[in-house]
C-alpha cells in the first residue's frame, strides 16, 4: 500500500514563497509508486485550502476528500483535519513551513493533538529552536561555545532605553547584532557599530517581536552541517556560506543569488570532528527529531561558536540542507523518504 502524505505548505510567515517552491520540488521528487500526495495550502492570510494550488505544472496530486469547501478559515481546519485523521486519510503529514506559525511548534502541537505522525521536530524542539534566547540558554547549559549575548523585552526597553544601551555597550561592545528573538531569514536583523545604529536597530527589531536578542559580533566564516535522525542522529559533510555582503542578510539569502555555497567546506579533519560533535550535541540538547541544519561561526584563530539551529531549514533541491546530504551520498528523493520514515518511526515509538 502507498504511504499517504499530507503536504502542508505556504503559510503565514515571511517565508511563504520559499515554502511554495519547496512543496513543488518535494512533490516532483517523490516516487509515486510508493507515495500518494495530498497538498494542503496555507495562504498568506492564514486560510487553509485543499490541493491544487501549487504554481505551475505539478500533476499527480490527490484532492482531499474531507470537505466540500475550498477555502477554510483557520479555525475551521481543526475539526476537518481531525475528521480526516479519524478516517485514516493520512499516514504522515509533512509540514513544509518555515518561521512563525509553522516551524515554531504551533502546527506541530495541532498535529500532536490529532495524533498524526509528522515529519521533523516535535513541539518542544520546534518552539525552543524558534526563540533564539531560549535556544542559546539551552546551548549554554549544554556547554556549547557561543558569542556573548543579552536580551530585552519591549516594555523593559521603553521604560529605560539608556540602561539597555549601556548594558549592551558594557557587556558586548561594538560591533553587535540586534535580532528579533523569534524569526528567521535574517528579517529585522541589524549590525551596529555605534549608539545611534543601536537605537535604530532596537526599534527595527521590536517591530517584529516583543523580545529581542543582542549578540557580540564576530568576524568569522559561516559553516553549516545537516543532521538527520531520531535517537541516533547523523551528521553530513560541512558546507560554507560566503555572502558577498557584510553579512548574510535577507537580500543575500533570497534576492541577490550571488552567495556562494562551498561544499564540502575547506576545513581540517580535526575541525570537522569538532563540528560534528557540537552539531550532534546541539541536536540532543534541544531534543530534536527528524532534521536540523546547525549553523556555526569559525574564527581565523580556529575557534568555533554555534550560531543557531534551524528546525525546518530551506529544503529546495538547491538549499544548503539537501545539498549537504547530496554531497554525503543521499540524493533528494531518498532524503525525503528518509524523513518520512523517521516521522513514522518516531510516532510508533510514542504509542
Ligand atoms: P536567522 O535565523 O534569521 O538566519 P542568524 O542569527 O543566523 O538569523 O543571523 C543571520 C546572519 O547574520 C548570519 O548568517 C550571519 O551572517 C550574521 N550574524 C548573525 N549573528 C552574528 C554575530 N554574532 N556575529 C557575526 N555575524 C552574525
Ligand atoms: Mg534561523
Ligand atoms: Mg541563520
Amino acid at each position: 500500500m502507498k504511504t499517504r502524505i499530507g503536504l502542508l505548505y505556504g503559510g503565514k510567515s515571511a517565508e511563504h514563497d520559499v515554502s511554495m517552491q519547496t512543496a513543488k520540488a518535494v512533490i516532483q521528487a517523490l516516487d509515486l509508486e510508493k507515495f500518494e500526495i495530498y497538498p494542503i495550502y496555507i495562504s498568506k492570510e492564514g486560510e487553509w485550502i485543499k490541493g491544487q494550488q501549487l504554481i505551475g505544472g505539478v500533476s499527480n496530486v490527490k484532492e482531499l476528500a474531507f470537505t466540500n469547501q475550498q477555502a477554510l478559515p483557520q479555525a475551521a481546519l481543526t475539526p476537518s483535519l481531525f475528521q480526516a485523521s479519524e478516517e485514516g486519510q493520512f499516514d504522515v503529514i509533512f509540514p513544509l513551513l518555515h518561521g512563525p506559525n509553522g516551524e515554531d511548534g504551533t502546527v506541530q502541537g495541532l498535529l500532536e493533538v490529532l495524533n498524526l505522525p509528522y515529519v521533523g521536530n516535535g513541539v518542544l524542539a520546534s518552539s525552543a529552536g524558534m526563540d533564539k534566547v531560549i535556544m542559546k540558554n539551552i546551548f549554554a547549559q549544554a556547554g556549547l561555545p557561543q558569542v556573548k549575548y543579552t536580551w530585552f523585552i519591549r516594555s523593559e526597553w521603553e521604560k529605560a532605553k539608556e540602561d539597555a544601551y549601556m548594558k549592551v555597550e558594557n557587556d558586548l561592545g561594538y560591533p553587535c547584532f540586534v535580532k528579533p528573538a523569534n524569526l528567521g531569514s535574517s528579517v529585522g536583523i541589524s549590525k551596529c557599530t555605534n549608539r545611534s545604529e543601536l537605537d535604530h536597530a532596537f526599534a527595527e527589531a521590536f517591530q517584529f517581536d516583543r523580545k529581542i536578542i543582542i549578540e557580540e559580533g564576530v568576524t568569522a566564516r559561516e559553516i553549516e552541517v545537516a543532521i538527520t535522525g531520531n535517537d541516533n542522529p547523523e551528521c553530513s559533510v560541512a558546507g560554507e556560506i560566503v555572502p558577498k555582503k557584510d553579512f548574510y542578510d535577507y537580500k543575500a539569502k533570497y534576492e541577490d543569488g550571488d552567495t556562494a555555497l562551498i561544499i564540502p567546506a575547506e576545513i581540517t579533519v580535526a575541525e570537522y570532528d569538532e563540528l560534528n560533535t557540537m552539531g550532534i550535541k546541539a541536536f540532543k540538547a534541544l531534543d530534536c527529531s527528524g532534521l536540523i541544519r546547525a549553523d556555526f561561526f569559525l574564527t581565523r584563530e580556529g575557534k568555533w561558536y554555534i550560531n543557531e539551529v534551524n528546525t525546518m531549514p530551506g529544503f529546495t533541491p538547491f538549499s544548503m540542507f539537501p545539498l549537504l546530504w547530496k554531497h554525503t551520498g543521499v540524493e533528494y528523493p531518498q532524503l525525503i523518504e528518509k524523513l518520512v520514515n523517521l516521522a513514522i518511526e518516531r510516532h510508533a515509538e510514542k504509542q
